[in-house]
């Protein structure tokens, strides 16, 4: 049997809380949030309370200065629950980071402390109507006025972007410069000219809001650029990895848990005069399944221990989204077909991994985008062939 060494008695007693956090302030409400397609921003603000949110955030700025593994233990708690509803991996993980790690001392100190308590909540605006794997190819403008700039455009399919108070918003400074035209701006939605488009209905995640931005004659002061101008795709380039990691993160939870309830059912459903468990069929592919949510586990806690020595690369974190997206996939697919039509019916958890499942193959860089990626440094690295004389 595995076991995982990466937690202390800390971390378990951290997970015990979001546990508990879960089951009373996520549980009751999640098929209300569901039908509403939002969380309430009361959720987000008890989220802040418990201590759930932004866990890396150092003391300074109100966080609480832990190690990563705290924010993996509320990713997982999360994943586990099957309540996708609450968008703290992206508040977390991704603005909350790129403010701690580019942000100047004035931004780190307006926007982590109410990042932290719930108070603001964060959302990441890249992808645009006609941009999505090619970011550079965006279009939402920044043009520089003075002491400020003017920001024009369009984002689409943003994670938290009904709720959302501040943005990483990727823009254009300079068109004709491709990726080195790209600056990222921290902008606060109540400023004017900022318009939140519809909530997009989606085939999963149907609690977490997503949504369509615009941007129209957008002021900002210049001191709201996050980072240098012209460098914002590298800097994006710079946190993919660990974007990428907690989607595995998160497939390599749902995957276990998936398994896990499909082996109790199994056992307990009949057919036949027999359970479902007694069919061959069931076994040799709920041991199949177990086996491939196990190496994703495992693979999965190697690449967080190598990400918490910061030495977690882009090769390795696509490698990891791009293969336990598929397994995830599988596992959730494969356990459904063992729940009959019970699987079907939205009551059962399956369903609802089922649904929110197909996401993880698009969103945060797609599986052709990481084969890419993976494909290229491999031909990459290939020695020159060497010369006939
Ligand atoms: C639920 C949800 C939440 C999201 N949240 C956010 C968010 O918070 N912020 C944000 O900025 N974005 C968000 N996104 C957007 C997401 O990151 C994009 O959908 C994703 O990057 C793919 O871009 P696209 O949809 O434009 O697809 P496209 O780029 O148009 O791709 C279409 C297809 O072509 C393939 N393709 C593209 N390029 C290549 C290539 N070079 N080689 C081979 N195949 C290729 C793709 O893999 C895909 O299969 C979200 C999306 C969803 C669905």
């Amino acid at each position: 049997m595995f076991t995982r060494d990466l937690f202390n008695e800390e971390h378990e007693a951290f997970r015990r809380t979001v546990r508990r956090f879960i089951e009373t302030e996520i549980a009751p409400h999640h098929q209300q949030w569901e039908d509403d397609g939002v969380v309430p921003r009361s959720l987000w603000r008890k989220a802040g309370d418990a201590g759930l949110l932004c866990c890396t955030v150092p003391e300074r700025y109100g966080g609480a200065g832990a190690d990563y593994l705290f924010d993996v233990v509320v990713f997982e708690e999360m994943a586990r629950s099957g309540f996708s509803g609450p968008g703290f991996m992206i508040h977390c993980d991704l603005v909350a980071t790129y403010i701690a790690s580019f942000g100047s001392e004035a931004q780190k100190r307006q926007w982590l402390p109410k990042m932290v308590t719930g108070d603001a909540i964060g959302s990441l605006g890249m992808t645009e109507p006609h941009a999505g794997s090619d970011l550079k190819a965006i279009r939402t403008k920044a043009v520089r006025d003075g002491d400020s700039f003017v920001i024009c455009g369009q984002k689409v399919f943003i994670s938290n972007g009904q709720l959302c108070d501040v943005i990483v918003l990727a823009t254009k400074t300079d068109s004709a410069a491709g990726a080195k035209g790209v600056t990222l701006f921290l902008v606060d939605t109540h400023l004017p000219g900022f318009r939140r488009g519809k909530n997009l209905k989606k085939l999963g995640m149907k609690a977490q809001d997503t949504s369509e931005l615009f941007f129209e004659d957008l002021r900002v002061p210049a001191s709201a650029m996050l980072g240098e101008e012209g460098r914002g795709f590298e800097l994006m380039m710079t946190k993919l990895a660990q974007e990428r990691l907690a989607q595995a993160i998160r497939s390599a939870t749902v995957a276990e848990t998936v398994v896990d309830y499909t082996v109790e059912y199994t056992a307990d459903r009949k057919a036949f005069g027999k359970t479902i468990a007694d069919f061959q069929n069931t076994q040799f592919k709920l041991a199949e399944l177990k086996t491939e949510a196990v190496i994703g586990r495992q693979f999965t806690d190697a690449c967080i221990a190598k990400f918490m020595k910061g030495d977690l690369d882009a090769i390795d974190a696509a490698m990891a989204k791009m293969w336990l997206s598929n397994m995830h996939c599988k596992v959730v697919d494969e356990c459904l077909q063992l729940f009959g039509g019970w699987g079907y019916m939205w009551e059962y958890p399956i369903a609802r991994a089922y649904a929110d499942a197909r996401v993880v193959k698009i969103a945060g860089g797609s599986i052709e985008v990481m084969k890419h990626i993976i494909g290229r440094d491999l031909f990459a690295r290939r020695a020159p062939p060497k010369r006939s004389s």
